[in-house]
């Protein structure tokens, strides 16, 4: 280790050192049977899926293969759901970091979509955040680009 890559913060903190690194990590995941198509669907069509426990009468948006209550297997139980859906919660995102999809600060909400059981977490924009109320019906505006990612939904907005 050269004396180089190990330096004092500053002044002030004698004992505190950092090293400079650089780490380049590529890879790949499989994102699944279920994954694969709603991403698919979401990318191609602009439609948004979930999957129907029928045990449970329970809609899960993003979909998965079995149902988390029942343990079912969903993976034949696809529904198309509404672009339409309303705020559960949601928190403002002030921090800013490399990684964010967007500036700081924005509104990152649970939106449970018309027809769905279960909230899925997105952007919510076209409202200032102290505007954001839990109820609030919002609908999913499509990314003009693909991005084959959640992210093909661009944003939700208020209706
Ligand atoms: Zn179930």
């Amino acid at each position: 280790m050269s004396e180089k890559e190990l330096r004092q913060v500053d002044d002030k903190h004698e004992h505190c050192y950092v090293m400079d690194g650089k780490l380049a990590l590529p890879y790949q995941y499989f994102a699944g049977r279920i994954g694969s198509k709603f991403i698919i669907a979401l990318r191609d069509k602009k439609k948004i899926l979930g999957v129907r426990c029928n045990k449970c009468d329970k809609v899960f948006v993003p979909p998965r293969q079995t149902c988390e209550r029942c343990f079912e297997d969903l993976s034949e139980n696809w529904v198309e759901l509404s672009d339409i859906g309303e705020v559960t919660n949601f928190t403002v995102v002030r921090y800013d970091d490399g990684h964010l999809p967007r500036k700081p600060p924005y509104v990152l909400a649970l939106i449970k979509l018309d027809g769905a059981d279960t909230p899925m977490a997105h952007i919510l924009d076209g409202v200032p955040p102290e505007k954001v109320k839990i109820g609030m019906k919002v609908k999913a505006v499509f990314a003009a680009e693909t991005t084959n990612t959640l992210l093909d939904i661009d944003h939700f907005e208020p209706v």
